[in-house]
């Protein structure tokens, strides 16, 4: 099934079930207080914490999303992309834990000559609150999910908040077992036995709660909501690679042509190795992000989205330079991405010359900070290889990196090509002290769903201060700075 299929598909089960279609929103957040379009909720954040009254009770959406806390996951782990789509279902004050509930596992169910998604449903398993009575009698009676596929996790590991007081919830999450090849089998409490076998698809927050001051997961539940609300997210991507057979959401249908460019360009074969596969796949998604972004209306600059932006070219441009190719290619990877996007996303053909010309002069600009940097590392290289120690220094290493954005595994390429080695720990120990300064009063907590995490995790990458009001300001409040 095509992932465009999957889109429609998602957006007329939840038509016949009564919800209103949304358009996607664009990447930059209509939310003040976050920089990107982090999930499908993000534009309904006030009817779901109830600062708006909703116009439909019930809507549904496939949204374009960015996340760049995920970036150094992607092409590493099977189902991480900078830019995906997520299709989601939301209810304010209307239907609740069982109606989303038993909604999910029939589109997830209902065979494919019925208009599901045909997956099978004894490979479904799905994680809950330990303490969420009203979710296990949905899923185990209503549904009749077998006992040892329900993974009941701690408050601490499932929970959904925003980091301060406010709504609260339970989550549950719908994960596919891709099968025994695809590693161990999931015991005692766990659907991450280590591997890549359990695909988490699908998260279904349950807004239950206000919570009470307080960090990480000790704060006070103070009573129930009067108005709950559901607020669901399905990778697109990761049921089309389930669907479509294939082994990562690299590998499908709105993504692999990239991939497939890159063969082409650098006259290797993807499959040959791992780490020209992982090249390649970062290649062909980074390439598909900065497509959507300009299309959206970001440009390369040096801090917030222009910078997150300028760093996924760079980083699809050093890949391809680790592929061996040192001329410019994104004429040739943009032009085969627009080709299989625009069919959903119809601007970024009619803007394609505007969106173009952006990339490729970043990228041009990059080849000549990679020429400046070239002649610092040669420097330093020659130092190497004068004073006895054939090694380029941490410092040297971070100087490069943070004033010529010269990257750290490009340092260490060119310096094993002329011989010497990198003092790869000491700069490692300099990046760490720079993003402790960055994190300094981040609390280190992690939750379903958006939440400050992706939050802190944007301003690490920014590298200053973004203040997150969001949720308890006006959103005229709300602050980037
Ligand atoms: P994971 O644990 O795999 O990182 P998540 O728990 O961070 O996922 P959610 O915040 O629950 O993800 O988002 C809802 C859904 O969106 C996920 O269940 C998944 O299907 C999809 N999704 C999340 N992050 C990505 C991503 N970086 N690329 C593709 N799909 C994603
Ligand atoms: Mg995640
Ligand atoms: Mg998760
Ligand atoms: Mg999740």
């Amino acid at each position: 099934m095509r992932t465009s299929e999957i889109r429609s598909r998602f957006l007329t089960f939840f038509e016949s079930k009564d919800h209103h279609i949304a358009e996607s929103v664009p990447l930059i957040s209509p939310d003040p207080s976050l920089l990107f379009t982090v999930a499908g909720m993000v534009p309904f954040i006030p009817y779901i914490v109830g600062t708006e009254e909703a116009p439909w009770p019930r809507v549904a959406s496939v949204q374009k999303c960015i996340r760049t806390n995920d970036i150094d996951n992607v092409g590493l782990t099977t189902r991480h992309g900078t830019f995906f789509q997520m299709a989601g279902n939301f209810s304010f004050g209307d239907y609740f834990k069982e109606g989303a509930s038993t909604m999910a596992w029939e589109l997830l169910t209902t065979p494919v000559a019925d208009g599901g998604y045909g997956l099978d449903g004894d490979r479904i398993w799905v994680t809950l609150w330990d303490q969420d009575e009203e979710a296990y009698n949905v899923w185990h009676r209503i549904i009749g999910l077998d006992d040892r596929r329900i993974v009941k996790l701690t408050r601490e590991e499932i929970f959904w908040d925003t980091g301060q007081p406010g709504p609260a919830g339970p989550c549950a999450e719908i994960h596919y077992d891709r099968g025994p090849e695809f590693g161990p089998e999931a015991v005692g409490g766990t659907v991450d036995p280590g591997g890549d076998r359990y695909l988490e698809i699908w998260n279904l927050v349950f807004d239950q709660f206000l919570r009470g001051e307080g960090s990480g997961a000790d704060y006070p539940l103070i009573k129930e909501l009067d108005q709950k609300a559901i607020d669901t997210g399905a990778g697109v991507e990761r049921i089309a690679y389930l669907l479509q057979g294939k082994n990562n959401m690299y590998e499908i249908d709105e993504v692999w042509p990239v991939i497939a460019m890159t063969e082409e360009i650098t006259g290797r074969r993807y499959g040959a190795g791992e780490r020209d596969d992982v090249q390649m796949r970062v290649i062909a998604d980074h390439v598909r992000s900065s497509l959507m972004l300009v299309g959206d209306g970001v440009r390369p600059g040096n801090d917030g989205r222009g910078y997150v932006l300028r760093r996924i070219i760079r980083r699809a441009v050093r890949a391809m330079r680790l592929l061996g190719v040192q001329e410019a290619t994104m004429p040739q990877l943009l032009t085969v991405s627009r080709d299989v996007m625009a069919s959903s996303y119809p601007t970024v053909a009619s803007d394609f010359d505007r969106i173009s010309q952006i990339i490729y002069a970043e990228e041009e600009a990059f080849a000549r900070t990679l020429g400046a940097g070239t002649t610092i590392l040669d420097t330093a290289v020659r130092r190497a290889k004068d004073d006895a120690s054939h090694t380029v220094s941490g410092q040297e290493a971070f100087q490069l990196h943070d004033t010529y954005g010269f990257p750290i595994d490009l340092t260490l390429e060119m310096a094993r090509e002329q011989g010497v080695k990198v003092d790869e720990e000491a700069f490692r120990a300099l990046m760490t002290e720079q993003k402790e300064r960055a994190r300094a009063d981040a609390r280190a907590k992690k939750t379903g769903h958006v939440d400050a995490q992706l939050y802190r995790d944007i301003r690490a990458e920014v590298g200053h201060d973004v203040t997150f009001l969001g949720y308890t300001e006006t959103q005229t409040s709300a602050t980037v700075a």
